[in-house]
């Protein structure tokens, strides 16, 4: 609830720095148990952040985080080490996120090491059974990362977010570093422990055709704020946002029908430094007024925005003309 995250910038690193970045500014949503949520924007929408944030990786500046009904932005560390077992996140970069001088038993039974979990025997076992789980052998508990590709290297990735048995898991473009070739691959096995395991799943990404595919709803964001937050097949069926509606349109639609309200997204997104007054996509929004310009829409009824209703009220065709 009300999750913000405000970084002071340095005036010698950025120029125009000693100011302050609001990654994320005011967002606040429910993840359900057992869903897939993903959240979906452009790079620099702050959604890596959002997901640190959620997991107490990095300090909130204000707002509050739930976790059945536990009010875990004012734990201790010592507080949030048993929850952090229940807790887990994927990285983006399987090269980047493995100890390169540990072997995968190693990185696979430090999780359970640092929770107290089982003895030495036990998680022996445990970690077969991890590496049966993301379809590796256990001939491979000795070898180390370089040793693997970076579609085997995220299943050891994942084995270890498992390792502790966390119940939300929360993947940060989990697929976006591996070749288009293995994506499926490891979208498919990330589906396929969520039934296992009854998971619940936050999805972070820019990819839209893996949001559509994995999630139950989806949130969307825009500079620091979450402007949309749906079910998958209303939100992909009849975008409501401007700035969600921009977004479809610039991918390729299966419907040719669909494409007749397609739509161009002019001049880049606006410096979280420094970001627009009122509705922050008025800067590029085909239908801005001048009640977008001063006043903040909330996010009500899962849209933030002013005039979605007479958007959408637009016949098909004249979507693109301003109300
Ligand atoms: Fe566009 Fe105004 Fe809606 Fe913002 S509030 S998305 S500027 S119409
Ligand atoms: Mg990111």
């Amino acid at each position: 609830e009300g999750l913000k995250k405000h970084f002071p910038t340095s005036k010698a690193l950025i120029p125009g720095g000693g100011r302050t970045v609001k990654a994320v500014d005011g967002v606040s949503f429910t993840v359900v148990t057992g869903e897939t949520l993903a959240i979906v924007g452009e790079s620099g929408c702050g959604k890596s952040t959002l997901a640190r944030l959620i997991l107490r990786l990095t300090d909130l500046t204000d707002g509050t985080v739930k976790f059945h009904g536990q009010d875990i932005a004012k734990l201790s560390e010592r507080q949030m080490r048993p929850l952090r077992a229940r807790m887990q996140m994927i990285f983006q970069d399987p090269f980047a996120s493995l100890n390169p001088r540990m072997s995968v038993a190693e990185i696979l039974t430090e999780p359970m090491i640092v929770h107290k979990l089982g003895d030495r025997r036990e998680r022996r076992e445990r970690m077969n059974e991890l590496l049966g789980l993301v379809g590796l052998s256990p001939r491979h508990a000795d070898r180390y990362p370089h040793e693997f590709s970076g579609g085997q290297r995220q299943r050891i990735g994942i084995a270890r977010a498992l390792a502790a048995g966390p119940e939300l898991v929360i993947g940060d473009e989990p697929v976006s570093a591996l070749d288009v070739s293995v994506q499926a691959q490891v979208i498919n096995l990330l589906e396929d422990l969520k039934r296992r395991l009854g998971l619940t799943l936050v999805i972070i990404s820019h990819d839209l055709a893996v949001v559509r595919h994995m999630s139950d709803r989806v949130g969307v964001m825009y500079l620091g704020k979450m402007v949309e937050l749906a079910p998958t097949a209303e939100l992909f069926a009849s975008p409501r946002h401007p700035y969600t509606r921009a977004l479809m349109s610039a991918v390729p639609l299966p419907d040719p029908s669909a494409r007749s309200n397609r739509q161009i997204l002019e001049g880049d997104v606006p410096s979280p430094l420094n970001p627009p007054s009122g509705c922050r996509f008025h800067t590029r929004c085909p239908y801005v007024r001048e009640r977008c310009r001063t006043e903040e829409p909330l996010l009500d009824s899962g849209v933030a925005c002013h005039f979605w209703r007479e958007i959408e009220a637009l016949p098909g065709p004249d979507r693109t003309a301003k109300p």
